[in-house]
């Protein structure tokens, strides 16, 4: 089984890269992003609860979060592997997520961080913005908020993976072919 963490701060393509994963090494994507979307999209209690969260660019709280992760590992017992985006943000996350993959033993087979240039990251999400009806790429106060949030309480998971010998660094500048070459042959060593 190959499970993968695509990580990096907003906008380094983590969503656009998983794609070109999912189609090389039949995984399922797990996007929290996503399926928090889709929760509001829906207008559960849930989606209206982290709804006020996501509008800041603030974390939704662990457990909401890690109880989604749990339900959609339940409901893909049979998968060959999946590529976790977006998830976990915070070391309290890759706790649970390394708990709920030992009781399948199934562990974690790499991270893999996105690097891109801060002044890269807004102008890829400001663009985003103009198409993808997301408020919280629209407004650059909020980026903002959004990648000190990812160097305060997400980017320590570095550590965590590393510990672990399992962290990688993909240089996430350049083209979306080339980024994905670097990303498959990082894979393909494993
Ligand atoms: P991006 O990587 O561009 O910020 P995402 O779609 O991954 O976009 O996340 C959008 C928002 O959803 C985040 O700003 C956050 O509010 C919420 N979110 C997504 N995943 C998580 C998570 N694992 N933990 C807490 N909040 C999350």
């Amino acid at each position: 089984m190959l499970n993968l963490v695509l990580f990096g701060p907003p906008g380094a393509g983590k969503g656009t890269q998983a794609e070109f994963l999912i189609e090389s090494f039949g995984l399922i994507h797990l996007s929290t992003g996503d399926i928090l979307r889709n929760e509001i999209a829906a207008q559960t209690e849930l989606g209206l609860q982290a709804k006020q969260f996501m509008d800041k660019g603030e974390l939704v709280t662990d457990e909401v979060v890690i109880g989604m992760i749990k339900n959609k590992l339940t409901a893909n017992s049979e998968a060959k592997g999946f590529i976790f985006d977006g998830f976990p943000r915070t070391v309290a996350q890759a706790n649970a997520l390394d708990e709920m993959l030992d009781e399948n033993k199934t562990p974690i087979s790499a991270m893999l961080c996105l690097e891109v240039e801060k002044q890269e990251l807004i102008n890829r999400l400001l663009n985003r913005g103009k198409t993808s009806g997301r408020s919280d790429d629209q407004d650059e106060s909020i980026i903002e908020n959004r990648i000190s949030v990812y160097h305060e309480k997400t980017a320590p998971i570095k550590d965590y993976y590393a510990a672990q010998n399992k962290h990688f660094d993909i240089d996430g500048m350049g083209s979306v072919e080339e980024i994905a070459a670097r990303l498959k042959e990082t894979v393909k060593a494993l």
